[in-house]
């Protein structure tokens, strides 16, 4: 799951910014501050079976048409397209597909 993959690869400088330890109560405060707010409605999260960060050649289309029927795929895609470094299918998109619609946006 793409929100799932971001926080965990974002997890240790939210635990550095924290002061953290591994107690339950800061493990919740971290969740809470690393997932966006439209996490909750992420249809992906339903879908375990459903692979976003596929291998080279394998098909993304289960996971596009999953995109298509998420009612957060906008805020997905934004959130998606602030961050040049995400992998995988986000909002209904792969890396090359956001790398074209920032040049678009760039360009108006
Ligand atoms: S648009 Fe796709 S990747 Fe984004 S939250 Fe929805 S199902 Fe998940």
């Amino acid at each position: 799951m793409p929100v799932l993959s971001a926080v965990v690869a974002n997890l240790a400088a939210y635990a550095a910014l924290l002061g953290s330890s591994d107690e339950p109560d800061n493990l919740a405060r971290l969740l809470a501050t690393a997932l966006p707010q439209w996490h909750r409605d992420a249809l992906c999260r339903e879908h375990p079976e459903v692979s976003f960060f596929t291998e080279l050649g394998a098909s993304t289309a289960p996971a596009k048409a999953l995109c298509r029927r998420c009612l957060v795929r906008d805020e997905c895609l934004s959130y998606a397209l602030a961050d040049p470094h995400l992998e995988g299918i986000w909002g209904g998109t792969g890396p090359r597909e956001r790398a074209r619609l920032r040049r678009t946006q760039k360009a108006a």
